[in-house]
C-alpha cells in the first residue's frame, strides 16, 4: 500500500542545539508532534562553525590550535556522556576522535603553506553539522519515542549545488533523484545535516554562513513537505532586531517577499535564500522558539493575514557608500551598465543603488570590506572620463548603515515615507542616500553607521507605537530638581503605558559628584542611588553618557541657576541634545549668546524649552509663543513676576513699617536667604528680558529701566547688617505708599515691556484699586498680554508663580512637550 502521509520538516538552529539540555528540549518538541514522517535539519551546536573557521584562520597564521580542537572535542564528548547509552557513546566518540585527527592534519598542512582554499575551509566548517546530527540521531533513537526508524542523512549525499554570482544554486533534478533513493516509504524521522552539500564534481561545499535555514527549505521542497518549521531562540520574526530594539514585537504573519526583504536587509533570524524553495512548492514556513514551543511564532506564506502596512525595520551595518559625480554622465547611455558591470566582473555585490533624475550622480552601497577594491575598480572603469573631467569625483564613505523599512502594505497606504524620515529627523540622524523599490515594499536609507541603533529605535517607535525612549540627564538635584525627580517617579509608569514615552533618567549631576546608569536610575530610590555613587562630576563624560548612541533622543534638564552650566547649551543643542530648564541665565545673558542659542537649536534640529524661567509653572512663555505663532501682534506685556515682591506689596497696607513686612516674609520662607536678591529687582528684570526677547525685541539687560528697592547705602554690607539697618530706610517708601493711598491707589512692583518703543522697565508703580494687579493673592504672579486681538480686554495669566512644586511641574510640562514634538502621542 502506498503511504500517503506527507512530510513535515523541522529545522533547529545552533542556539536550539547548543548543549545536552537543548537537545533534550528538541527531542521533547519532536515527540509531542505525533506526525509520522519528519525531516529534522540541524545546525552545528552554537558557535562551533565560528570556532572551526577560526582555527583555519589561526593555522594560516601558524598559531597553535591543538587546544581549541581539544576543546571542541570535549564539548561534544560532554553531550555524548550526558545523552547517549554506553555503546552509542563509544561509537560516536571513536568517529569524533578520528574527525579531530583529520582536522588536525588538515590544519597542519594549512600552517605549512600558510593558506587555505575555499574548499578546505568548507570541509572543516562542515564538521559541526556532522557531529550535532550524529549525536542527536543516536539520542533520539535511544529514547525510542518516535514512530518508525530514526535515520541519519548526510546532506552531501542528496543536495547538489553550484556556486554562481548569486550564491549557491540547487540542481533540483539531481538532488531530487538522490532524495527519492534515500526516502523510506513508511513512518520515519530523518536527522539531516544542515549547511553542507556537494558540488557537481562531488566535492563538499556549504550553503554559506547561516545556510541551515536554506537547508531546511531545500529539504522541505525535496520531501514535498506540508510545512516547514524553523526553530530558533526568539518568539518568531520580530519587528526589529531585539538586541537593538528591546520592545520589538512578534510579527504574526509575513509574505514570502516580505520575509526575503527583511532577511536580505539584515534580519538574521532567517536566511534570505530560505524562501525560494518553499515558494516553488507553496510550503508555509513557521518561525518558532524552541525555548517556548507553546508560542505560535510567525507564519511566512503566500497570503498572510496580517493587516500591518509595515512589518519590520532592519539595519545592515558596515556598509560603504560610493558616490560617482559628474556632469558628463547626463544623458550618456550605458554609464550605469559599465559601472555595475565592472563591479560584477570583480565580484563586488551592490546592496543598494540611488540615482537622482538629473543623472548627475550615481550613488551605491557595498559591504565596507570591499570599499578599497570598489574604489579602484570604479576609477579604472572610468579612467578616461576622470581624466577628461566628465566625471569629477569618486567618493567613498565608510562606516555607513542601511536602514530598511519593509512591508507589502506600504504600496497601498500613505505617509510611510514621511513617518520614516520624520522619525530619523527627530532623532537627529541625517540621511545620506535613499532608495525605494518600485514594488514599494521597502524604503531604505543610508545613514551614518554610529547612529544605526538610535535610528532603528526611533523609526520603530513611530510605526509600532512602542514607547519613545528618551535618555535624560538632570543637572542640579536640589530643591526643584529633587521635586522633579519625585514627580517623574510617580508618573513614568503611566506615561509609558498611556502615552508611549519611556523616560529614562540615566544621569544625575550635582556640583561635585554625579551618578551615571547604563540603563536607568531607579526613580523611586534616586536619592539612595545618587548618594551611594560618588563619582566626581565630569561634564564631558556626563553629556556623552546621556547622549548615548543607541538611544534615539537625549534631553538635559538643567535645574541649577548657574551661568557656567548654561554656557554649554549651544554645544548641546547643536549636537542633537534637547535642553529643558528653569535656569534664567542663558536667556538673559548677552544678546549674541541668546542668538547663538536659537541658531544652535535650528542647526541641531533640537528643542530648547524654558517655560519655568518665567512664572514657574504658569503658561506664560507658551502663551506668548502661541500668540506669536498664530499671527497676533503683541503690543505690551505687563506683569508681576516675583513671588516675593508680589507678597510684600499685597500684604503691606502701611499699618506697619516695610522692614517689618519683609521680616515676616523672610520668616515664612518667601524670600531668598539674603532678601536683597529679591529687592534688587535683577531676577525680575531677567524674566522681563526673557519675555522681551521672546517677543522679538533685541534688548540687553542694561536696557531695562530698573528701580531696585535696596537702599544705596546697604548694597554691599553683610546680610545681617542689611537686615538690622533696613528700618532706617522705612520713611521714604512709607511716604510713597501714603501718597498713593491719598490718591485712592495702591503700590505694586511691576515689570512692563512695550513693543512700539522697544523699551522695558521694572519698578514701583501706583495702580487704581480696581486694577487686576491690585487684587491678587499672596505670592501670586500675574501677566497681562495686550495684543492686536486681546486689545480692549487683555489676556491675563495668573496664579502661584514660585515654589519647587509648581516650578518642577513647569519643567515637567516642557519635557512632555518635547516628547510630543518627537512623536509621542500626548
Ligand atoms: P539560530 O541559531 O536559531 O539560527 P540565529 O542566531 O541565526 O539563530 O538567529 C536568531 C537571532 O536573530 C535572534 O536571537 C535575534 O537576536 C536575531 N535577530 C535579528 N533580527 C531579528 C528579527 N527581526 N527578528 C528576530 N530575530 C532577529
Ligand atoms: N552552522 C552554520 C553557520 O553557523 C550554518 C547555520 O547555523 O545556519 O553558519
Ligand atoms: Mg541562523
Amino acid at each position: 500500500m502506498h503511504y500517503v502521509e506527507r512530510w513535515r520538516v523541522h529545522k533547529f538552529g545552533g542556539s536550539s542545539v547548543a548543549d545536552a539540555v537543548c537537545m533534550e528540549r528538541v527531542a521533547r518538541i519532536l515527540e509531542q508532534d505525533p506526525h509520522p514522517r519528519m525531516g529534522i535539519v540541524l545546525s552545528a551546536c552554537r558557535g562551533v562553525t565560528d570556532t572551526l573557521l577560526g582555527v583555519v584562520a589561526a593555522a594560516e597564521r601558524r598559531e597553535d590550535v591543538t587546544g581549541r580542537i581539544e576543546e571542541l572535542r570535549r564539548r561534544h564528548e560532554t553531550i555524548a556522556d550526558t545523552l547517549l547509552p554506553e555503546e552509542a557513546r563509544q561509537e560516536f566518540m571513536s568517529l569524533l576522535t578520528q574527525d579531530c585527527r583529520d582536522i588536525a592534519s588538515i590544519l597542519h598542512t594549512i600552517s605549512l603553506i600558510r593558506f587555505s582554499s575555499q574548499m578546505v575551509r568548507d570541509l572543516v566548517a562542515g564538521y559541526g553539522e556532522i557531529w550535532s546530527t550524529r549525536l542527536f540521531s543516536a539520542y533520539l533513537r535511544h529514547r525510542g519515542r518516535r514512530p518508525g526508524q530514526v535515520q541519519w542523512v548526510d546532506a552531501r549525499e542528496v543536495v547538489v549545488v553550484e556556486w554562481g554570482s548569486l550564491g549557491p544554486g540547487v540542481r533540483w533534478t539531481e538532488s531530487q533523484e538522490n532524495m527519492d533513493r534515500l526516502v523510506p516509504s513508511g513512518p520515519a524521522t530523518l536527522i539531516i545535516t544542515g549547511f553542507i552539500a556537494r558540488d557537481p564534481k562531488g566535492l563538499q561545499t556549504t550553503l554559506g554562513r547561516n545556510g541551515s535555514d536554506f537547508s531546511g527549505s531545500i529539504f522541505g521542497a525535496l520531501l514535498n513537505a506540508e510545512q516547514i518549521h524553523i526553530w530558533t531562540d526568539v518568539d518568531g520574526v520580530l519587528s526589529a532586531d531585539p538586541r537593538l530594539v528591546p520592545e520589538a514585537k512578534v510579527i504574526d504573519s509575513l509574505s514570502y517577499s516580505e520575509a526575503m526583504e527583511l532577511a536580505y536587509f539584515g534580519a538574521k533570524v532567517i536566511h534570505p535564500q530560505t524562501m525560494a524553495p518553499a515558494v516553488r512548492k507553496g510550503i508555509p514556513i513557521w518561525i518558532r522558539n524552541s525555548f517556548a514551543p507553546e508560542k505560535p511564532g510567525t507564519l511566512i506564506c503566500a497570503n498572510p493575514s496580517s493587516q500591518l502596512a509595515v512589518k519590520g525595520i532592519t539595519c545592515i551595518d558596515r556598509v560603504a557608500l560610493v558616490n560617482l559625480e559628474g556632469a558628463g554622465m547626463i544623458g550618456v547611455p550605458g554609464t550605469a551598465h559599465r559601472l555595475f558591470g565592472a563591479l560584477r566582473d570583480h565580484g563586488i555585490s551592490v546592496i543598494l543603488i540611488s540615482q537622482g533624475s538629473s543623472e548627475h550622480s550615481i550613488c551605491f552601497a557595498i559591504p565596507e570590506a570591499e570599499s578599497v577594491r570598489a574604489e579602484t575598480v570604479v576609477r579604472q572603469a572610468f579612467e578616461r572620463e576622470l581624466q577628461d573631467g566628465h566625471i569629477q569625483s569618486v567618493e567613498v564613505e565608510d562606516n555607513c548603515s542601511i536602514l530598511a523599512v519593509v512591508g507589502d502594505g506600504m504600496a497601498g497606504s500613505h505617509g510611510a515615507a514621511a513617518k520614516v524620515f520624520g522619525a530619523l529627523g527627530a532623532a537627529a540622524v541625517s540621511v545620506r542616500a535613499i532608495a525605494q523599490g518600485a514594488s514599494e515594499r521597502n524604503i531604505s536609507a543610508v545613514i551614518d553607521g554610529k547612529h544605526s541603533a538610535r535610528a532603528l529605535r526611533s523609526v520603530h517607535s513611530s510605526f509600532y507605537l512602542s514607547p519613545h525612549t528618551i535618555s535624560i540627564g538632570l543637572i542640579g538635584p536640589g530643591l526643584v530638581g529633587g521635586v522633579l525627580l519625585d514627580q517623574f517617579a510617580s508618573q513614568v509608569e503611566r506615561l509609558s503605558r498611556e502615552l508611549k514615552v519611556d523616560l529614562r533618567v540615566r544621569g544625575i549631576m550635582g556640583s561635585s559628584r554625579m551618578h551615571l546608569a547604563g540603563h536607568e536610575i531607579p526613580l523611586g530610590r534616586w536619592r539612595d542611588a545618587f548618594g551611594a555613587h560618588q563619582e566626581p562630576a565630569d561634564m564631558a563624560r556626563f553629556v556623552q553618557h546621556v547622549n548615548a548612541d543607541h538611544l534615539p533622543h537625549a534631553i538635559i534638564i538643567d535645574c541649577t541657576s548657574s551661568l557656567e552650566v548654561a554656557q554649554h547649551y549651544p554645544a548641546w543643542l547643536a549636537g542633537g541634545i534637547h535642553v529643558v530648564t528653569p535656569n534664567k541665565k542663558a536667556n538673559s545673558a548677552d544678546l549674541p549668546f541668546y542668538l547663538r542659542l536659537q541658531e544652535a537649536s535650528r542647526q541641531g534640529n533640537t528643542h530648547y524649552m524654558y517655560e519655568a524661567t518665567v512664572g514657574a509653572g504658569l503658561p506664560i512663555v507658551q502663551t506668548l509663543r502661541d500668540l506669536h505663532g498664530t499671527g497676533d501682534r503683541i503690543q505690551r506685556i505687563e506683569g508681576i513676576l516675583s513671588g516675593t515682591l508680589s507678597y510684600l506689596f499685597n500684604v503691606w497696607d502701611g499699618s506697619q513699617p516695610f522692614s517689618q513686612v519683609l521680616h515676616t516674609a523672610r520668616a515664612k520662607g518667601y524670600t531668598e536667604p539674603d532678601p536683597r536678591d529679591d529687592l534688587s529687582g535683577i531676577d525680575f528684570a531677567r524674566k522681563i528680558i526673557i519675555l522681551a526677547r521672546e517677543m522679538g525685541l533685541r534688548l540687553e539687560m542694561q536696557d531695562v529701566q530698573l528701580e531696585g528697592l535696596v537702599p544705596e547705602a546697604l548694597t554691599s554690607c553683610a546680610p545681617q547688617e542689611f537686615l538690622d539697618r533696613l528700618p532706617e530706610f522705612d520713611a521714604p517708601i512709607a511716604e510713597r505708599l501714603r501718597a498713593a493711598q491719598a490718591r485712592g491707589r495702591v503700590l505694586r512692583y511691576v515689570g512692563a515691556i512695550d513693543a512700539a518703543s522697544s523699551s522695558a522697565s521694572v519698578g514701583l508703580v501706583e495702580l487704581e484699586r480696581s486694577h487686576t494687579f491690585a487684587n491678587i493673592n499672596l505670592t501670586d504672579n500675574v501677566v497681562r498680554f495686550v495684543t492686536q486681538r486681546y486689545n480692549q480686554n487683555p489676556l491675563i495669566v495668573q496664579g502661584p508663580g514660585a515654589g519647587p512644586d509648581v516650578t518642577a511641574g513647569g519643567v515637567f510640562a516642557d519635557l512632555l512637550r518635547v516628547c510630543a514634538y518627537l512623536g509621542a502621542k500626548l
